[in-house]
Order: C-alpha cells, then structure tokens, then sequence
C-alpha cells in the first residue's frame, strides 16, 4: 500500500469552498511549488508524511488559502 495526496495524483475528491464568498477554488498545486520564489518563513510549507499543502485560489474575489490535504491509501 502506498501514501499517496490525492490532489497531487488527480484523485481530488474534496473540493474547496472560498470562506469568503463560497466559490469553489482551484488547486493551484503544492505550496512548495507555489511559493518558490515567495518564500514566507512563518508558514510551513513543507509536507509532512500524513499531509500535502496545497495553495487553493478563488475564482471570485482572489483569496488563497493554504490547506492540509490529508494523504490517503492507496
Ligand atoms: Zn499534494
Ligand atoms: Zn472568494
């Protein structure tokens, strides 16, 4: 069995909801990946071995949000 993100292998299931205007967001990939040149050293934006963080990005107003996608079996 392997631990794999969902959202880094097209498995997305969960969908992100804009707490703000409550539009769906698009993945915009991993935060690490994301913030390469925009490095913010009060957030940690390195995985872990149970999550992945990903920079959701609304549609609507803008807003990114980081979130913990927990990493599933596969
Ligand atoms: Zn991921
Ligand atoms: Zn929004």
């Amino acid at each position: 069995m392997e631990v794999v993100c969902p959202n880094c292998n097209k498995l997305g299931i969960e969908k992100y909801i804009c707490s703000s205007c409550r539009v769906e967001m698009t993945d915009l990939g991993r935060a690490q990946e994301v913030y390469q040149d925009d490095y913010t050293a009060n957030m940690p934006i390195n995985d872990s071995s149970d999550y992945c963080i990903h920079v959701f990005k609304c549609n609507s107003c803008h807003n990114k949000e980081k979130v913990q996608i927990k990493k599933i079996s596969i």
